[in-house]
């Protein structure tokens, strides 16, 4: 099969996919659409028993699957990536639907997936020779874990789970995908077009409540949980993966600081860091979460990034002109509303927005927000509140904002601005996080890893690093 045509499918119906079979659940359960609150379709609600056919079909798969070569296993994901490339659209509006993204914002959401489907396969796991003489050879090789299991979260429900996916299967694993029940339903449509490419187990996807996850974590005949979320649930799958030493990958929260320093050209500072700040209504674990500015530039920043938020357009799913969408669920939007309740009680001087309030009759919307030089141990600055709020504060030494940046628990990114890259790469490489940035922040790239240190994470995804993340290393010693 291999007409784009052939690929097709329709984007109406949600099942779990379990050995290449669209099954069916005795319950289901559906989500509302985040921009106007209207329900969304029936969704399934998986079982113990389908968890169990799910992983035993994966190990049933893994036995072919994992001794295929890798330039085999690389064509399957050159195929789907065609597959996937071939309902791009639906992928787009569905995402809309999904997470109240607009199209702008789908399509770039689109952009990392297709990205990775082109870039992952590319990869190889590579054998190195540490000891190769006349006696004896030792080869360092990397092996197939087994079962995999991608468990997502809802704001980015395809591009978060797909590299999981395509180094999982790259790496001779099979998967299953357990998306958000925020967001289920990209990865079904997802799966669903895997079985038109890959042998049945090798790529299956099961969804329901939150209580699915923990029947995942806790199976026996799974080897590698890959988590992305809340810190406080990959505590909780850490823990559970414990029990039967389960390899883990976790991709947990953030509270990236982004340093700009006194020689900036401060207008296109600004408009790439509110970008940063703002993008994706701060649902990103990389978005900027603590802009720390030079005392010396403090107010002419803070007035330009107040006019350049301003001019961001928010819209729902269908406005092409839209930037910026709701936040994806009633859930976090409470959350939010309470985080914006504690501007008032707490005396936080805002210079943009603030209202705790929804901006529109219908939808989740919250309105973009910036904090004027809150308190260093204010719950703004020290906690990640996964919307559009930010702080802004002062800074006028180095040594002091770059201890101020790293007194986080988090430490998945980081960035330093400043016309002097060799000044600005002195500090960048004194922040403890997985990711730092020059003059830039939120930059990825498939073929480069990305991961959190301290508590936002353990491993990291993507690229070479990310595909090994899949293996176990084996020493292989050859006796002459
Ligand atoms: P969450 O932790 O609530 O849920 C994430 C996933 O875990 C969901 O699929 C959920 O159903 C599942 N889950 C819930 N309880 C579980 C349990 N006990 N065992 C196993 N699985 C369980 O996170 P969220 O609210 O969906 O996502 C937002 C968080 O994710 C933010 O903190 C954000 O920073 C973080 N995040 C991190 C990255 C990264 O790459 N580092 C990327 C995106 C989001």
């Amino acid at each position: 099969m291999s007409a784009t045509s052939d690929y097709k499918i329709s984007f109406t119906t949600f099942h779990n996919v379990i050995d290449n079979e669209l099954t069916e659940t005795a319950t289901t359960r559906h989500t509302v659409c985040p921009s106007n609150e209207e329900p969304l379709w029936e969704s399934p609600v998986s079982t113990d028993e389908d968890v169990n056919h799910a992983v035993d079909a994966a190990n049933r798969a893994f036995r072919s699957w994992s001794k295929l070569s890798q330039d085999t296993r690389a064509e399957y994901l050159i195929k789907f990536a065609d597959a996937v490339e071939a309902n791009k659209q639906d992928f787009i509006d569905l995402l809309g639907k999904e997470v109240g993204k607009p199209p702008q914002a789908a399509a770039y959401e689109m952009l990392f997936v297709t990205g990775l489907a082109r870039e992952i396969p590319k990869l190889r796991l590579k054998e190195e020779k540490p000891v190769d003489d006349a006696d004896r050879t030792a080869i360092v090789r990397y092996v197939p874990l087994g079962v995999g299991v991608g468990i997502v979260p809802w704001n980015f429900p395809l591009v978060l789970g797909f590299g999981k996916l395509l180094s999982a299967l790259l790496a001779g694993n099979t998967f299953i995908w357990k998306p958000s029940p925020y967001s289920p339903y990209s990865a079904l449509k997802l799966a669903e077009l895997g079985t038109k490419v890959f042998p049945p187990g090798v790529f299956q996807a099961l969804s329901g409540e939150d209580t699915l996850g923990p029947l995942l974590t806790a199976h026996p005949g799974v080897a590698k949980i890959s988590f992305t979320g809340s810190v406080e649930t990959g505590k909780k799958v850490m823990a559970a993966c414990a029990s039967t030493l389960k390899r883990i990958t976790l991709e947990l929260g953030g509270n990236d600081a982004a340093i700009v320093c006194e020689d900036v050209d401060i207008d296109s500072v600004v408009a790439k860091v509110a970008f940063l700040a703002f993008v994706h209504v701060g649902q990103i674990c990389m978005n900027i979460k603590r802009i720390y500015v030079h005392e010396s530039i403090y107010d002419k920043f803070l007035t330009a990034l107040v006019v350049t938020t301003k001019q961001f357009k928010i819209g729902d799913h269908t406005d092409p002109e839209a930037v910026f969408g709701p936040v994806q669920n009633r859930m976090q939007h409470e959350k939010l509303q309470k985080f914006y309740s504690q501007i008032s009680k707490e005396g936080w001087k805002t210079a943009l927005g603030g209202e705790p309030g929804p901006t529109q009759e219908k939808g989740f919307f919250m309105p973009p927000t910036i904090i004027d030089n809150p308190p260093e141990d204010s719950s703004i600055v020290v906690d990640e509140p996964f919307g559009p709020i930010v702080p802004v504060l002062k800074w006028s030494n180095e040594e002091d904002v770059i201890k101020r940046a790293n007194a986080s628990k988090l430490g998945l990114g980081a960035s330093v601005w400043s016309k002097d890259v060799s000044r600005a790469q002195k500090m960048a490489e004194q922040l403890e996080a997985g990711s730092i940035w020059v003059n830039t922040h939120f930059e990825l790239a498939p073929n480069v890893p990305f991961g959190g240190h301290k508590e936002s994470g353990l491993g990291m995804e993507w690229g070479q690093v990310g595909l090994e993340g899949w293996c176990n290393p084996q020493a292989y010693w050859v006796k002459h």
